[in-house]
């Protein structure tokens, strides 16, 4: 098994299960746990053993989303050029790799499900969720930009909500996101795992084949419904928010305000 500093990888019977390992920071995505998360969707794929990929999270939440600290660290003084190129791949390329993995992927999500991990954990075909779970994506308020960069939410939430969530900022709790669909299964918070690999185990009972094309043919229609396309503009947008005055005044304002209302985000 490969040695990741942040991210652990497990073959579970004919899943792969890659979880965010850095509970002490609750799971907060730095970019090197990235760079291992891509690296382990690659080994998955590849693996011809592997009729499964879960993406979880050890210890009390899924994810707090990307790791702030070190982006106000490491980029804060990031050209628009180089701001483009790192989220291009790391954020934006890393969801759309999960998107079109070919294998069927299940997101496991106890705890916080947060900002850029919420649109991660999205991007997987199937959602287990315990009681416990919130999710939120309070972007444009706590940082003024265009929410996160892949504009999933109304896929996955219908219109109406995705606005409530985007425009509040607020908390969707396990029950509310069981209910408008984004979540497929929801249980108690000790069942989680076992729930999980028990419908990972189903779905790898069947044909592998035909499940591959039943899931190209489904993502191919939401892309010619446009999908992609808006995905694509979002992130180009998302782009341009990050090089609005808006953004800055919030920047100047501390981005250890941000940090802070994620924490909080998270704890309360
Ligand atoms: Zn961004």
């Amino acid at each position: 098994m490969p040695d990741y500093q942040y991210v652990l990888y497990e073959r579970i019977g004919a899943a792969a299960r890659i979880s965010h390992n850095r509970p002490e920071r609750r799971n907060a995505e730095s970019s090197v746990m990235l760079r291992e998360m891509d690296d382990a969707l690659a080994r998955a794929i590849g693996d011809e053993g592997v009729r499964v990929i879960i993406i979880a999270g050890t210890g009390d939440h899924f994810s707090a989303g990307h790791d702030l600290k070190e982006g106000e660290a490491e980029r804060s003084a990031f050209t628009v050029e180089e701001r483009y190129a790192f989220e291009e791949d790391l954020y934006y390329g890393l969801c759309m790799r999960i998107w079109d993995c070919p294998k069927p992927t299940i997101a496991q999500v106890q705890g916080a499900c947060v900002a850029g991990a919420f649109m991660l954990a999205n991007m997987c075909d199937l959602m287990v969720a315990s009681e416990d779970a919130f999710f939120a994506d309070p972007v444009v308020n706590s940082m003024g930009a265009a929410a996160v960069e892949v504009l999933i939410h109304p896929t996955v939430l219908g219109l109406r909500l995705a606005k409530d969530i985007l425009y509040t900022g607020r908390r969707l709790d396990a029950r509310e996101a069981f209910a408008c669909g984004m979540v497929s299964r929801l249980v108690t918070r000790p069942k989680l795992e076992e729930t999980t690999l028990a419908l990972a185990e189903q779905i790898a009972g069947s044909p592998p084949f035909a499940l591959k094309l039943i899931k190209r043919s489904l993502h191919r229609m939401m892309d010619i419904g446009g999908l992609r396309a808006g995905l694509e503009a979002h992130f180009d947008t998302h782009q341009l928010s990050h090089a609005s005055s808006e953004f800055a005044r919030v920047k100047e304002a501390g981005m250890s305000k941000a940090i802070g209302q994620g924490k909080k985000m998270v704890s309360s």
